[in-house]
């Protein structure tokens, strides 16, 4: 969205207050706020519409393949550095499936790779989709491997092929699940460009240089295509690090308009894969497509891309109430924690490792750590004994016992009175809860 200041330029300048506004600068910063429509002045030429519509186009545009509930969003990316705000669309993960495994064989393979899951703090992590890969040069058996994977699973789709004709017929087993078409180059753009408009799919471009990939980029617009991917075809690390910087930097600073479209990364396979991975979700990669990855190597590229994508304005918290660990019964113990993520998950682990049954009330601290809250004002003892009543814990747990974490010892005088249970200080870290419950 462009600065009040820059809309301002391309109003009327009438002052008339015809928008409800007294003056086009006031209505200047409430559309730049989106509290107002541009309709809303019967002035504004065609010209000034045209112009504002193109400076209001997200710097990386959004790009989605696939279909119904599985759709994947690529760009829409506002941002340099995550610490400016936040990144949007999590680097998609694609293993390729090459279709010269039997389609059985294809799609025993893509099931196996829509399995692979993993859960951290609260969180699923898995793959994202599927890339068909045309390897045997044969049409009826690149459409064959992409029927047979599409009725595997319900992933998104990558088809890739630098062939127009095969990726017709394998698309047309598919369409209905809108694939990204992958293969356009400066030899076959003109019928792949007239293919993706076609299909109404989206088109992934492969070509190395920045300039080049803008040439590229012009023609396939030119020929209707709006929903691009680009692939630049690096050589390296440093190739790939460069084409992806200088062109999310031109794209995110509006100096260059011509890139801004979401990049794919072939990462390939083996530990250069692996760096490739982790580049391309470091710096701007939209989509990564693995020729081979296991899940070990996948676990801390799953990780990576988690925490980079997540808003670091807004911790990730779990549902505050009372839970049972270890076959809690209504004379276990209860300890409490906070709703942030990391400490529930710590806590619970702990606990667990204990083998003591117990129940966890997790207070609502707005998704802050036991100190923080606690120093912020949002941990304190009439907030826990709040929790303790709208969470149900004194019908779940009659022992009395309300275990507090050590670090916040300090409230526990108060914490009694305010709750009427026995309170015990429990230890500093929540590592030295299994040898604490068991001599509690
Ligand atoms: Fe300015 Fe248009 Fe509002 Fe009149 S209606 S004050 S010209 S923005």
């Amino acid at each position: 969205m462009p600065t009040a200041i820059e809309i301002f330029k391309h109003l009327p300048k009438k002052n008339c207050g015809k928008c409800n506004y007294p003056t086009c600068l006031a209505f200047a910063m409430q559309l730049a706020n989106s509290k107002a429509k541009l309709d809303d002045c019967p002035f504004v030429s065609e010209q000034a519409r045209a112009a504002l519509a193109a400076s209001s186009a997200p710097p990386i545009r959004l790009v989605r393949f696939g279909s119904g509930a599985r759709v994947i969003e690529l760009g829409d990316e506002t941002e340099l550095y995550r610490h400016e705000k936040r990144f949007f669309h999590p680097t998609a993960f694609t293993v390729v499936v090459p279709d010269s495994l039997a389609p059985s064989e294809a799609g025993r393979r893509a099931k196996e790779i829509a399995a692979v899951r993993f859960e951290r703090v609260g969180q699923a992590l898995s793959f994202d989709a599927v890339c068909i890969r045309d390897v045997s040069g044969d049409a009826a058996r690149f459409a064959s491997a992409a029927e047979a994977v599409g009725s595997s699973v319900d992933l998104p789709l990558v088809l890739s092929s630098g062939s127009p004709e095969r990726m017709r017929q394998a698309a047309m087993k598919v369409i209905q699940r809108r694939p990204l078409l992958h293969g356009a180059n400066a030899q076959n753009l003109v019928p792949m460009a007239a293919l993706a408009k076609e299909l109404s799919c989206p088109l992934a471009l492969m070509q190395n240089g920045l300039g080049e990939m803008a040439d590229l980029v012009a023609q396939a617009r030119a020929a209707g295509v709006e929903d691009l991917v680009m692939d630049f075809r690096t050589s390296g690390l440093k190739d790939q690090l460069e084409s992806s910087t200088v062109a999310r930097k031109h794209s995110v600073k509006k100096t260059y308009r011509g890139l801004g479209y979401p990049i794919l990364v072939e990462a390939g396979k083996g530990e250069d894969g692996i760096l490739r991975g982790m580049l391309a979700v470091m710096k701007y990669g939209g989509l990564v497509l693995f020729e081979e990855i296991s899940e070990a190597q996948a676990l801390p590229l799953f990780v990576l891309r988690q925490n980079i994508y997540t808003d670091p304005q807004v911790p990730i918290q779990v549902k505050p109430g009372m839970y049972p660990v270890n076959g809690a019964k209504e004379d276990s113990p209860i300890l409490f924690t906070t709703n942030f993520s990391l400490t529930y998950f710590t806590v619970l682990a702990d606990i667990e490792k204990s083998k003591a049954p117990a129940w966890l009330l997790v207070v609502d601290s707005e998704g802050l750590s036991v100190m923080t809250a606690f120093s912020a004002g949002k941990l304190t003892p009439e907030i826990v004994a709040k929790a303790l009543e709208s969470s149900g814990a004194r019908e779940k747990s009659r022992s009395g016992i309300l275990v507090m974490p050590g670090m916040v010892s300090r409230m526990s005088g108060k914490l009694q009175e305010a709750t009427g249970l026995k309170v015990i200080v429990g230890p500093k870290e929540s590592s030295g809860l299994p040898k604490f419950m068991k001599g509690l």
